[in-house]
Formats: C-alpha cells, structure tokens, sequence
C-alpha cells in the first residue's frame, strides 16, 4: 500500500496525502518570493557583494548570519535545486523530451505546482521533492527572520455524534484561519458559537 511519504498516512494510492500535498503546493508558490526577500537581505541597499564581506566582521560573533549561509541559501542555488526536479520529473513524464533549459526559481516553482497531481500520483520520489522543497524553505526564512506561522493548538474536538459521543481528535488553526474542519469528524468550526462551544466544551486539563 502506497502512503504519503511526509507523514505515512494512508493517501488513496497517492505519493502524498492531500495535505502534505498542498503544503508543497504552497511552499512552491512561496519560495520565490522567499528567496526574493533573501537577496534583500544578504545585499545592502545600493552596495555589491563587497560590502557583505565588511559588515560580516562588523556584526560581531552575536550574529545569526554564518558565512556559510552566504555561499548555501541564495536564489541561484534554490533555482539549481528546483531546476533539478523539474529536469527529473519532465524525464520521468515525458521520456521522449529534452531537458528543460534553467529557467528560473519562480518558472520552474510554477511548472513543479503546475505539473503536482500527476506528481503526487505518479512520482515515487514525491516526498523527496517535498523535503527539499520545505528546506529550501526553512533555509531562506532563517535569513529573512520570517519563521513559518505554527499551527496554534485550540483544543480538542467537542462535537458529539448521534449517540452523544464526543469526538475529541485535537483541533488546531493556522494564525488567521477562520474556518477548520475536523480532521477526524468532519464538524466545520467556522462560526462564533463554533469557536465559544469549542472554547466552552474543553475537558478539565488534566494537571
Ligand atoms: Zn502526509
Ligand atoms: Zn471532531
């Protein structure tokens, strides 16, 4: 039985469950304005490379920017290593098809979502591409000081079913999101009287 490769769910035949591949599909729509934003910050206004190179030493050994970090995460490598996976999965979809010419982090990003269900569906190395892609992703939000928004834990699930049973399968949000659907009952939490019942209907903590 094929499962999701991130998370080893069960995924209907696919390389990743429908959530893990959104995720990539997010992170793919992400990264080049990520990776925009790096420049920016590894780049002084109005200077060269030369200049990182001077205020390296400046900002003292309190500095989150490790040198490496200079040579490791920067457009131009993150374009090297989505190029690779386009180049792979376009030899795998169509053999009889040359190589892709590098064409960009932002064009291959696209072309990689683009081509993502009959990746998810027929790719084996699916997950692999996920890992590179989310630490493409990490890498460049160290720079940018811009940590990825973290799930926040809203408590479990207090729907009950025909029989009164509550659910209570965990309820999480991304920060901003307004509507969840349990991941286990289906029940949608999406209105204020959703969000009281669920603050409300919260088991004691055990201590
Ligand atoms: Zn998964
Ligand atoms: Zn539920």
């Amino acid at each position: 039985m094929i499962t999701c490769e991130v998370c080893g769910e069960e995924s209907g035949g696919r390389y990743l469950c429908g959530r893990h591949a959104e995720q990539l599909a997010a992170r793919l729509g992400d990264l080049p304005t990520l990776y925009d934003e790096v420049a920016q910050c590894l780049v002084p206004r109005g200077g060269g490379w030369g200049e990182i190179v001077s205020t390296r030493g400046a900002a003292g050994p309190r500095s989150p920017l490790d040198e490496s970090v200079l040579d490791e995460v920067n457009a131009a490598r993150a374009g090297e290593v989505v190029h690779l996976w386009r180049v792979d999965v376009q030899r795998e979809r169509w053999p009889h098809h040359g190589a892709p010419d590098p064409a960009g982090l932002a064009t291959d990003c696209r072309w990689l979502a683009m081509e993502l269900e009959w990746v998810v569906a027929n790719y084996p190395a699916a997950g692999e591409l996920a890992r590179e892609v989310r630490e493409l992703e990490t890498a460049a939000r160290s720079i940018v000081g811009d940590p990825a928004p973290r799930a926040q834990r809203l408590g479990t699930c207090v729907a009950a079913d025909m029989d009164g049973v509550v659910c209570g399968a965990v309820i999480s949000r991304m920060p901003g999101q307004a509507r969840v659907k349990c991941r286990w009952c289906g029940y949608v939490y999406e209105t204020a009287r959703d969000w009281g019942l669920l603050a409300g209907l919260q088991p004691e903590e055990a201590a």
